[in-house]
């Protein structure tokens, strides 16, 4: 595969920052690999914190996608990777606990709020839009990335260029997800629900549907790996989705204490190297990290 790498094409996403993607000719990079935080030894929190229990504990639940390239894929050693991944490993080894002391489960777009309001995990890391709705039942530190809607459709398709386009189409999204629900709302789509996104890919295929609709970054994770199948049906975006860490709503230490670390992985250079380690094998343009927003 590494010979064909040469063999590049680039083409560049216009998003609220711009990405530029670069995809393999020969169909899909490796999945990331790892940043390798170093772990702090035996860091000290104020008792009764959410840091005190998870570092004593040694131990932390966090929710991640398991499908999506680039941002959270679980690896053919059932291990996830991704630059989601690498921000729970980072926020991880701050609170003293090592890479393989993290307890990992799938989260999909509809059972994120759940698994938090239920204690199933601490945090949520997921391609996670931050937004009122879901602030009212769970907690974000935040934005660690912005990303935008897109359109994938079939290589040949000329007839989708934008999201008036797909207005009584058939377009595949996720239950639960901020994409699904503007598509229809704003655009007047017919959605053909799907569980992951994933679980679209075939129906785009087999023309079931016309176009898959989620955040730019992870269509470009499919495109990768089958860009002579798929393509963004265009560079631009049509929403802002900035990604949050989710947790539980009134953990307000722990909401500050995870913001503070993002700060420092801005400035320390650890969330250049995650991106670097994961999605930026695709998209060429690194991203600064947002300002974080207290609330
Ligand atoms: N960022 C969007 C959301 O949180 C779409 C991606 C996803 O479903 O994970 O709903």
């Amino acid at each position: 595969m590494k010979a064909f790498m040469t063999r590049r094409k680039s083409f560049f996403v216009a998003a609220t920052a711009a990405l530029a993607l670069s995809l393999s000719a020969c169909g899909g990079t490796t999945p990331g690999t790892t940043s390798d935080p170093t772990v702090a030894d035996k860091p000290t929190f104020a008792a009764g914190t959410t840091m005190a229990k998870l570092s004593a504990a040694g131990t932390i639940k966090i929710g991640t996608k398991y499908d999506q390239p680039l941002f959270g894929q679980v690896g053919l050693d059932g291990k996830p990777v991704g630059f989601d991944v690498e921000m729970g490993k980072l926020i991880a080894a701050k609170l003293g606990i090592a890479a393989d002391k993290i307890e990992w489960s799938e989260t999909v777009s509809a059972n994120r709020e759940p698994f938090i309001e239920q204690g199933r995990v601490d945090l949520v890391i997921a391609t996670y839009t931050i937004n009122d709705k879901r602030k009212q039942v769970v907690d974000f530190a935040g934005p660690y990335y912005e990303a935008g809607q897109a359109l994938m459709v079939l290589k040949d398709n000329d007839t989708i260029k934008k999201p008036e386009d797909v207005k009584g189409k058939k377009v595949c999204s996720v239950t639960g997800s901020t994409p699904a629900a503007t598509i229809v709302e704003k655009y007047q789509a017919e959605l053909s629900p799907a569980g992951t996104y994933s679980a679209c890919l075939e129906p785009l295929r087999n023309k079931q549907v016309e176009a898959i609709t989620t955040d730019n970054v992870i269509l470009a994770g499919f495109v990768d790996k089958e860009p002579e199948v798929f393509k963004l049906a265009s560079d631009e975006t049509f929403t802002k989705e900035p990604y949050g860490i989710g947790l539980k709503k009134g953990d307000t230490e722990f909401r500050n204490w995870i913001n503070d670390q993002l700060e420092a992985f801005g400035k320390d250079g650890s969330y250049k190297k995650a991106w670097e380690a994961t999605a930026g094998s695709v998209i060429k343009t690194a991203p600064e990290l947002p300002a974080i927003v207290r609330y």
